[in-house]
């Protein structure tokens, strides 16, 4: 999606307050009646109609009148939302190129007052698979319909609060910066998705710092469960970062050994299958596999206690861990069927 913030700068006050009260209005409304975003912006002289033109304009809101008349926020108008509290902020002044589309996200390059470079990750939760979890949601009948923004929203906020606390106990994860909303701002690593990659010069070294990698998150109570060369960069001299961790679960999780296991399945096909390296065959490898039953028994390494139960303090609940992860098996069930 192309994001461009040269519109930022046309918006005025009013249409922000505007902007920010469908966001308001959103929260128990799907569509949003034009007379509640009037009160809620609490705009004099017509001001709400004149913002909700230019706003349309911009494409940052959606008129709809399926059932009735109303307004939502598009995804970019979400976006300047966010975008802008981190320019208030301080954080970030510019927005370049997109670096990154992932399945449910878009990445950008961002720039703060000082020149330098980070990476904006918005997430999008449903784009692709929302019309399939909805229908397959209908034809089951139940759970609550969550809307995009909310889910995002949660999203983010997970995603934010792990790689925090993954940065601070010195995991290669990137530096998170800030979130706000669907927005995650975090440091901007110079290396590329592991996929990209058909030789290693030392592919034994790069396999062993993943199953050390994943060993070291179980160590600190957490699956990484999407753990593949997607959601790995690879730098020059072949260092590893890890992203990516909305759908990061505890270690306390039902499923916990088998998300564990697919974790480290999925690097042993990428290496057997497009490095060329097979882990299976190579009798100097210390081990090939990490061991569930030990790494689940054994006490978090430095006493500080796991990690995922320290991550509750951040705002991320068990109540939202329940909500993605629905959400999650929703999206699966619908891919599978
Ligand atoms: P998704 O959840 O949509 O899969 P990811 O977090 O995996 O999104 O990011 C998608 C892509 O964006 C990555 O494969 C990578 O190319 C790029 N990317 C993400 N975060 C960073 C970062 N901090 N620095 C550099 N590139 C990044
Ligand atoms: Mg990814």
């Amino acid at each position: 999606m192309k994001l461009d913030v040269n519109a930022l700068r046309y918006l005025s006050k009013d249409d922000f307050r505007v902007l920010t009260a469908v966001e308001m209005g959103q929260k128990n409304h799907e569509l949003v009646p034009i007379e509640l975003i009037d009160s809620i912006s609490g705009l004099k002289h017509g001001g709400t109609f004149k913002s909700i033109k230019t706003l349309m304009r911009h494409k940052l809101l959606h008129h709809d009148s399926k059932y009735y008349e109303g307004y939502r926020l598009t995804y970019m108008g979400y976006d300047f939302l966010a975008i802008r509290t981190l320019v208030s902020r301080g954080h970030i002044s510019g927005v370049g190129r997109q670096i990154g589309v992932g399945k449910e996200s878009d990445i950008f390059e961002v720039t703060n007052d000082d020149g330098e470079v980070f990476a904006l990750k918005l997430h999008r939760l449903g784009r692709t698979s929302f019309r399939a979890v909805k229908s397959k949601r209908d034809y089951l009948g139940r759970r609550q319909n969550y809307s995009w923004l909310y889910l995002s929203r949660l999203a983010a906020l997970k995603e934010y609060a792990f790689m925090k606390a993954l940065y601070e106990h010195g995991f290669p994860v990137p530096q998170a910066i800030d979130n706000n909303r669907h927005a995650v701002l975090m440091g901007l690593v110079n290396a590329r998705p592991m996929v990209q990659i058909r030789t290693m010069a030392h592919p034994a070294r790069v396999y062993l710092s993943c199953m050390e990698l994943i060993s070291r998150l179980a160590g600190k109570g957490l699956i990484h469960c999407d753990f593949n060369e997607f959601n790995l960069l690879i730098s020059e001299d072949e260092e590893l970062t890890l992203i990516d961790f909305p759908q990061m679960v505890s270690m306390t999780h039902a499923n916990a050994e088998e998300l564990f296991s697919r974790d480290v399945e999925c690097i042993i096909r990428f290496f057997s299958k497009k490095i060329g390296y097979v882990p299976e065959q190579d009798s100097n490898l210390p081990y090939v596999r990490p061991v569930f039953a030990e790494l689940a028994s054994a006490p978090a390494a430095d006493g500080e206690g796991a990690l995922d139960v320290a991550l509750e303090a951040s705002g991320f609940q068990r109540q939202h861990q329940k909500v993605l992860e629905d959400y999650q098996l929703e999206v699966a069930a619908a891919n599978d069927s």
